[in-house]
């Protein structure tokens, strides 16, 4: 899958998404991610990409046209790259957006590659989110300083679900919120710790006794921590 991403500030988006198993993930070629300056096709001899809003108020926007610049460059090098057929969603990282979920990620999963528009201070012009974005989409009920973080928070969600990025489909098919619950308690050596012992059940060897074990403390927890999620499902 690949992602390219326009942002005032691409080396944030490169250097998170470059390391670990996302890094790995674009070494090994599963996906390629792709980060674009929107200053650089900025009209303005100063290249400046931002204006104080119409009908006053505090802060400076995004201005539409460097970004408008920027996505057809992107659209014209993805045409390039891979072809008409290619199929690519517009995404703007957004707290007016709807929130973003495992379900959702994995409903991503039917596109080619995903082109994802980072705001910045007070956010960005409305025609241009009316113009070329798809789908707005928020990472949670608060408010950040830019979209990057959040850019970053979906590739990395949808990439872990790609073949080959993760060790096996277990992995992500048997944790939180995918199994529509919250994950059971983990633990690895030592055996003790700070007076602590591990479970007996876990060292049994008995993987009925420990099926059932890990299923109970999951309900257990997804009930103290989450209780939405068993109204849900
Ligand atoms: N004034 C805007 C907030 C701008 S925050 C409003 O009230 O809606 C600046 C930028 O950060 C946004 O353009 C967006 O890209 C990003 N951002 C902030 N919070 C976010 C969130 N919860 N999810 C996704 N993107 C977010």
């Amino acid at each position: 899958m690949r992602f390219d991403i326009m942002t005032l500030f691409p080396e944030m988006v490169s250097g998170v998404l470059g390391e670990s198993i996302i890094g790995r993930a674009q070494a090994a070629g599963h996906i390629s991610v792709n980060a674009y300056n929107i200053r650089d096709y900025s009209e303005d001899k100063h290249r400046r990409v931002d204006d104080t809003p119409y009908g006053g108020g505090k802060g400076m926007l995004m201005a539409a046209p460097p970004i408008y610049n920027c996505y057809t460059a992107v659209k014209s090098k993805i045409e390039a790259d891979e072809g008409l057929e290619f199929k690519t969603k517009v995404i703007y990282m957004s707290p007016k957006g709807k929130v973003l979920t495992q379900d959702h990620a994995k409903e991503l999963l039917e596109y080619d590659g995903l082109i994802i528009l980072c705001g910045h201070y007070e956010g960005i012009d409305q025609r241009i989110i009316d113009e070329i974005v798809d789908e707005e989409l928020s990472i949670g009920d608060y408010v950040l300083t830019g979209g990057e973080l959040p850019a970053c928070i979906l590739v990395d969600c949808v990439s872990r679900l790609l073949d080959g990025v993760l060790a096996a489909p277990e992995c992500y098919e048997e944790e939180s919120i995918s199994s529509g619950m919250l994950e059971y308690p983990q633990y690895t050596r030592p055996y003790e710790f700070h007076g602590k012992k591990v479970p007996d059940v876990l060292l049994s060897g008995h993987h009925a006794n420990i099926d059932k074990w890990r299923y109970e403390t999951a309900l257990e927890a997804t009930r103290r921590q989450r209780p939405d999620l068993l109204e849900e499902k």
